[in-house]
Formats: C-alpha cells, structure tokens, sequence
C-alpha cells in the first residue's frame, strides 16, 4: 500500500517551471483509472486534475500529491475522485466540477468509505476529511469560464457520463485540452463530445487500437437476447455500473422493449435521483422521468425477493464484485433458463473475468461454478481507436500525450501518430515539460 504521510510529496520537482507546461502524473498514466496529474506553469499557478483511486483488492492509489489549492474532478467514476477527500483534508483544496459531479460525489465517497471496511482496508482518508470534501466544492457551468491564479478554464461536455467533463485550460503560453473519460458517440444518457481547438491534447486511451460494433446493431443484439431469455421463462439478470451503464441499460428496455417487468437495484436508484435533479447534464431528460417511473426500484428486502419474479434485473457491481448483483446470483444460478448478460468491460481479477474465463465466481467467500448461459455486449462509454484519432486531428493539437491506457492500447494510438500532432507518451511519477509546440 502507498504510504501517504501528510508533509511528505512524492518525488514532484521542487524547482520552478522556466517555460511552458509542467505535466507530472501522480497515477492514471499508463493504466486505467487510479487518475491524478499535476499540472504547473512559470507563473507558479498548479492545479491536481482528477484523484482516484484503484478499487482492486487492495485498492491501488495515485502517488502522494504536493501541496495544491485547486483541484478539478473530470466526473464522479471512483477511479477519478476516490481520493479527493484526501487532499482536501490534507492541503485544504478547493474541488472544481459540474453541479452533478458535486451532487453524485457524496454517495461515492459514502460507498468507497463502506466497502473499504467491509474488505478491511483502510483508506488513507477518514469521515472528518469526507466531510471536509463536501464542504470543498465549488460548481462550474458547462463553458463558462472562470480562472484559478493566471489561467482561465472551461468545461466542455465529454459524453461518458452524465456531468463528465473535458477542461480546456488557457494558460498565458498556452492552451491545453484534458479529455477527462470521452466519447464522442451519442449515448441513451448523454451527447457525445465534441472537438476544441488547442496547443496540447492530453487524451484518454482505453480503447487505443480497438473498435466498437454499431452501437445500434449492439443495442438491438442485446434486446433480442434479453427477449430469448424472457421467453423461455428465465430472468435476465444484467449487472451494471452504478453511474452510466445501469441507467442505459433501462433506457434502451423502456424505447425497444416496454413490455418487459424490469427491476432496478444498488447504488444506482440514489444516484439516478441526482440526475433528474440536474437536467441540464442529460440527454432528453423527459425521456429518462418516464423510464424512471417505468422501471421498478428495488427500496427494501422483500421488493428484493419480489424482483426474483421479474423478467429483468439491473443491478450493481458491474463486475460481480458484490453488491445485491452476487445476492440475485446466488438465488437465480440453480435454474438455468434465468441467464447473466454482461455489458461493461470486466477488469482482470474481477467476478465478471473469472466468470468468463473459468465459469465460476465468488459467491460471499466460496468459489461456486455457474452453469447459467453468460452473454457479453460491447455497450462501452468510452470513444474508439477510430473516435480518438478523428477527435485528435480535429482539435489540431500540436502535441498529443496518450494516458488512461494500458501498455497495448496506449502503443497503438501512439503508432498513428508520428509529427502533427507529435505524440508522447507519459509515465507515472516522471516530470514532462512542454512548450506551445
Ligand atoms: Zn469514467
């Protein structure tokens, strides 16, 4: 486990930046999530984009972040925010983010706090610094500028989720762009992303070198199979992310398919209530009140031991790591026309991979083989190789840094690229300085 002793920074340089931009990433360079980067200029202005945290067994976390004043959270998935607490109660900072960021960041940090007791592995933040975080926020429209010491910023929509942003961040030299998690795709919840012009790109890579089915053609496979299950008299049981996918997954069921008797379950029926308090962050919002009085919310045990007898559960973890998804598991696994649909990316060492791989999944501590048919959809909120290299050129970047990737990802976007914009590819804990080009 990272040691975070308050005082002590992990190795961020301690002399100041003669020219340009400083680029110091603390976590979420060549990985996934665990995001946090410093980024600095002459005029001694520093701001922490994003703090999160890793949520394997043990969690993972970004390297100690030095002492900074303004922090900026991208949107609320706990791999970006996990560890805002944390440099709050440490360096008293402000967190900058949408109105909905701010709303959904309390149950998060509530979730994170739980699990991490529940698993037995204390976070290095306690309840006086998560409430310390509440009180820290300061909310931003979308592309209204304001400024933090000599830079202005704005935010921009980057699809993903609802309330997920892109900061374009003019600096006196330069302007630079942080993609934040994007897709440039429409999705049920949000529209997609769309391009900013600026010197410097730092852009997400999760899906370098990969490309989505139709997101259509994907969705209508998806229904088709929901259907097949119904009709031979099973339940679908669907496990979904809390802040995204669980919401999509029932917006598509209500438009192709509203005849189904679909429960909702988890983290997600708190969180949805946020979003329909701020409409301004989601895609036809009308649409979705509808879909929410549709759907049947899961509030107590026995609405639990109802949804057993309905056609569809949506529920979290995404990744069967828990939560009332492994409780549905348990009940609906010994009669196989019930079946799992998957519908998110399942992390190595994750219930969801070891599902897949070997067809069995901890069911609250025993390994238990799971007989029931497991589909998988690509319904990612994440932009493809194609998205991000017609993105990038569209920005008219002169330098374009690839992070939140993996090795493979990560070297595949970067092969597209050779000047023009000239790519780089960052690494944890090392100390970039750029200039406008
Ligand atoms: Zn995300």
């Amino acid at each position: 486990m990272v040691l975070y002793t308050p005082g002590r920074t992990s190795g961020y340089p301690e002399e100041e930046v003669k020219e340009g931009i400083r680029i110091h990433f603390l976590g979420g360079a060549e990985e996934v999530g665990n995001v946090g980067c410093i980024l600095e200029d002459k005029t001694g202005t520093r701001i922490l984009i994003d703090y999160g945290l890793a949520p394997t067994k043990p969690p993972r976390y970004p390297k100690e972040s030095p002492a900074v004043d303004h922090v900026i959270i991208t949107h609320s998935h706990i791999d970006h925010i996990g560890m805002a607490p944390w440099v709050v109660g440490n360096h008293r900072a402000t967190l900058h983010g949408t109105t909905l960021t701010e709303a959904v960041s309390e149950i998060m940090w509530r979730d994170t706090y739980k699990v991490s007791s529940i698993e037995g592995y204390p976070l290095p933040w306690d309840m006086r610094d998560l409430d310390a975080a509440l009180d820290a926020w300061q909310s931003h429209d979308i592309g209204e500028w304001f400024e933090i010491e000599a830079w202005k910023l704005r935010f921009h929509p980057a699809g993903h989720i609802p309330g997920a942003v892109m900061i374009e961040i003019q600096t006196p030299e330069l302007t630079l762009l942080w993609s934040g998690d994007l897709d440039t795709r429409e999705s049920p919840n949000v529209i997609g992303a769309q391009p900013v012009k600026c010197d410097i790109l730092c852009m997400e890579s999760t899906y370098g070198g990969k490309e989505h089915p139709p997101r259509a053609e994907e969705e209508a496979r998806f229904v088709e199979r929901v259907k097949e299950v119904v009709s031979r008299g099973g339940v679908a049981l669907i496990p979904a992310f809390a802040s995204g996918r669980g919401q999509d997954i029932l917006r598509i069921l209500h438009k192709e398919a509203p005849h189904l008797n679909v429960h909702y379950d988890g983290m997600g029926t708190r969180l949805t209530k946020y979003w329909l308090n701020n409409p301004e962050h989601i895609r036809n919002p009308e649409e979705l009140e509808k879909v929410w009085r549709w759907a049947r919310k899961v509030r107590s045990k026995s609405d639990r031991k109802k949804a057993l007898d309905a056609d569809v559960i949506v529920t979290t973890s995404g990744m069967l790591d828990g939560g009332p998804a492994i409780w549905y598991l348990n009940r609906l696994r010994h009669d196989l026309s019930n079946a799992i649909l998957l519908t998110g990316y399942q992390a190595e060492k994750s219930g969801g991979r070891q599902l897949i791989d070997e067809g069995k999944i901890p069911i609250y501590g025993n390994v238990t083989q799971i007989d029931l048919d497991v589909n998988q959809f690509q319904l990612s909120n994440h932009a493809s190789h194609s998205d991000m290299t017609s993105f990038i050129h569209a920005c008219e970047p002169n330098q374009v840094l690839f992070f939140h990737g993996d090795d493979e990802a990560r070297k595949a976007i970067f092969t597209e690229f050779q000047q023009n914009p000239k790519p780089i590819l960052p690494l944890n804990g090392n100390t970039l300085n750029l200039s406008k080009s």
